[in-house]
């Protein structure tokens, strides 16, 4: 390998930093800055810093392992994927291909996701896939697709930011999950617009703001419908652009004409004054945007929610015109990626529909299949991983720690100890990978070439910096030989740039068109947004390259008719509110220095310093009621279960409301007590607001 400095992009969440890695002794790399990518010009978090601790970890897989008499043990590649192909044949001659699940991450290169939806429904005919980025962003997805006629995280490109008026940010925390991207904020405050930021909690974002507004968990639709009353109420309608870009108003309407601001302050405990300056603030400049996060989206109404607040913008001339517009900050590395190539139950690459004719006669040619072989949506996330060990037995894992990030995750355990077989990839022995009676030792990030697509929908070349460890392959190498084991021997290529000529096909035409994208020129240009047809498919006749859209919708919107279409919402409670029992609210996210479920880098000794485990967030009213006093271990106690971790009080969170990171396994498990109630549309369960009560240990 070369000792020069490679540009790629770092391992965790969506913002895909940009860095530089050169090969140093221990087989590992070095990171330096690399001020040229536009995003984080050159600007790291301490996840991104340390991101190379885990390539030469010591706990770092590097043998397949497989269970013999209760114990996983080392084993041949071949001893693995010959154990794994015979249990998916067995599984589905005893039982039918649904019998088999595949379960992906959003974490995956878009090479990976699209080549596991592939095999899902080519090698083992199964409809039953799904990925743990129904969890992140699925609301948002759901609710862009109704309104816009197309998700995409961002229309916009972050570097809007600091050139709009204000912007309303709902439920981020992302001076903790992204921080390199707060400098966006910082400018747009230095440059005269406002921020206004909507959390339960003040947090260290909420602390930038000029403006927080702190509602109940669960009632940012509530919240949202009592400031669009406002705006009608002030006149602020922008009459002109609902008559031409949108459609259904009047039903939205009259939705939020009966949702009176003093019924709107008593449902979110924001004040009528507060509800006035928000309006004030988000309609008078020129411009302003809306950005939405997990508070909103993690909710049994999502959908509605994310809807509430297209409304507002729609309501206010916002969506698609310059420097303005709704927005969804995705959270995972290929979040976006992720759920545009074939991982997600209802969807075939291009972000196309598994249920239209002809989604699914295009993808077939391509795939060199016939159309009516394919299978049918399946079940979506929560629902597939429930469904384990009754209708299906044997489960293959890729990149996802479901034992400590799915909702009620010690009765999801229990469903995974109860399937006939597991297999899982993964670079350590995570939670759930400890379950499995395989283990695949895979690739990471800075060892294989892939490409990602950030939250602004920019599509970016992750490039191998070092020779992987000898024992471990790729996930594309991995379903190659299993394909080859099931009987399906053309189709999987190993290398990613063959894997992304074939997506540049499936995907032509398709909402997330990427046929105009290389390798070439995503290394020459630093990224390129989508859609970016071919220049044969742009329909122009022109020859030249498209040059991908950095912003959507401007013209027109995805929708048949060009119009945006209002959704009629109206607030409802969460599907647990506190009561005698459980009185208080439990809601839960994350800390700077781990990343989702922690597999990665609770092994990296720096971050494990800095957050080294769990804590119950609470108000000195709701510590003094319950005797605790600070780092006393707490119990917090749901209908599902029971967590213990030491409380942390502070006046930044309601008094009526605690708070749990959900990064760790063991009786600090945040995600034992959340709510899988789902969101009727998206499937997204309930992750930020059920009811608890509180304990003192040895009560
Ligand atoms: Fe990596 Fe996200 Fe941190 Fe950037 S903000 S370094 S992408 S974890």
């Amino acid at each position: 390998m070369p000792n020069s400095a490679t540009p790629t992009h770092c391992p965790y969440c969506a913002l895909q930093c940009g860095m530089n890695l050169t090969p140093v002794e221990g087989g590992t790399v070095e990171v330096s800055e690399r001020a040229d990518f536009p995003v984080n010009r050159g600007a790291l978090c301490g996840k991104g810093r340390t991101a190379p601790a885990v390539l030469s970890s010591r706990v770092r897989l590097t043998s397949p392992l497989v269970r013999s008499g209760g114990t996983l043990v080392p084993a041949s590649w071949d001893e693995a994927l010959d154990r794994i192909a015979s249990e998916l044949s067995r599984t589905r001659a005893e039982h039918g291909p649904d019998a088999c699940g595949v379960f992906g991450g959003g974490g995956l290169t878009n090479e990976k996701a699209y080549t596991l939806g592939k095999f899902a429904r080519v090698v083992l005919g199964t409809s039953q896939i799904d990925y743990n980025g129904r969890f992140c962003m699925s609301s948002a997805a759901a609710g862009g697709i109704k309104a816009f006629g197309l998700d995409r995280g961002l229309p916009f490109p972050l570097e809007d930011i600091p050139r709009t008026g204000c912007v309303i940010l709902v439920g981020s925390n992302l001076a903790e999950t992204m921080p390199p991207s707060l400098r966006f904020f910082t400018e747009l405050r230095e440059n005269g617009g406002t921020l206004i930021v909507i959390d339960p909690r003040r947090t260290k974002t909420a602390e930038q703001a000029d403006l927080h507004l702190a509602p109940r968990p669960g009632t940012d639709l509530a919240l949202a419908l009592g400031l669009l009353h406002l705006v009608v109420a002030e006149g602020r309608v922008d009459e002109e652009y609902v008559r031409e870009r949108t459609a259904g108003w009047e039903e939205a309407r009259a939705a939020a004409m009966a949702h009176w601001p003093e019924y709107v302050e008593r449902i979110t405990g924001v004040s009528v004054p507060e509800l006035r300056q928000t309006v004030r603030m988000f309609c008078e400049p020129e411009s302003a945007m809306v950005l939405t996060a997990r508070g909103p989206e993690q909710q049994s109404k999502g959908t509605d929610t994310v809807g509430a607040w297209i409304n507002l913008c729609l309501a206010t001339g916002r969506a698609g015109r310059p420097l303005s517009g709704y927005g969804c900050l995705t959270g995972q590395g290929n979040g976006q990626g992720g759920r545009e190539h074939g991982q997600k139950a209802d969807q075939l690459p291009g972000y196309r529909k598994l249920d239209d004719p002809a989604a699914r006669r295009h993808v077939a040619e391509v795939w060199g299949v016939d159309p009516d072989s394919l299978p049918g949506p399946g079940r979506s996330a929560y629902e597939l991983l429930d469904a384990l060990g009754s209708d299906i037995k044997s489960l293959l894992l890729m990149g996802s720690n479901p034992v400590v990030s799915a909702p009620h995750a010690a009765h999801i355990e229990e469903r995974i100890k109860s399937l006939g077989f597991l297999a899982v990839c993964d670079v350590v022995l995570s939670e759930t990978a400890a379950l499995a009676d395989v283990v695949l030792p895979v690739t990471q990030w800075a060892e294989e070439t892939g490409t990602t697509t950030n939250l602004e929908g920019r599509v970016l070349l992750r490039q191998r910096a070092i020779t992987p460890p000898e024992g471990v392959r790729s996930d594309l190498e991995v379903m190659r030989e299993l394909a080859d084991r099931l009987g399906v021997e053309k189709g999987f290529p190993t290398d990613p740039e063959e894997v992304f000529e074939e997506l540049r096909r499936a995907s032509a035409g398709g909402a997330a068109d990427y046929s105009g994208i290389t390798y070439r020129r995503l290394a020459e240009e630093n990224g390129v947004f989508w859609p970016c047809p071919a220049p044969d498919a742009q329909g122009t006749g022109s020859p030249e390259a498209h040059p991908g859209t950095p912003r959507l919708f401007l013209d027109r919107f995805a929708t048949p008719d060009g119009r945006a279409r209002f959704v009629p919402v109206s607030h409802r409670a969460a599907a647990e509110e506190p009561d005698a029992e459980y009185p208080v609210l439990l809601t839960t996210g994350r800390v700077v220095a781990q990343y989702q479920s922690g597999a990665q880098t609770r092994r990296v000794d720096e971050l494990n310093a800095a957050a080294p485990g769990p804590f119950v967030e609470l108000h000195p009213r709701l510590a003094e009621r319950l005797g605790a006093a600070e780092g006393d271990p707490v119990a917090v106690v749901s209908r599902r279960g029971r967590a213990v971790a030491p409380a942390r009080i502070t006046t930044a969170i309601r008094p009526d409301t605690v708070f749990m990171p959900f990064h760790w396994y063991g009786e600090g498990r945040a995600n034992t007590l959340t709510n899988p109630a789902l969101d009727p549309t998206s499937r997204m369960p309930e992750f930020k607001t059920c009811a608890v009560r509180l304990e003192t240990v040895g009560s």
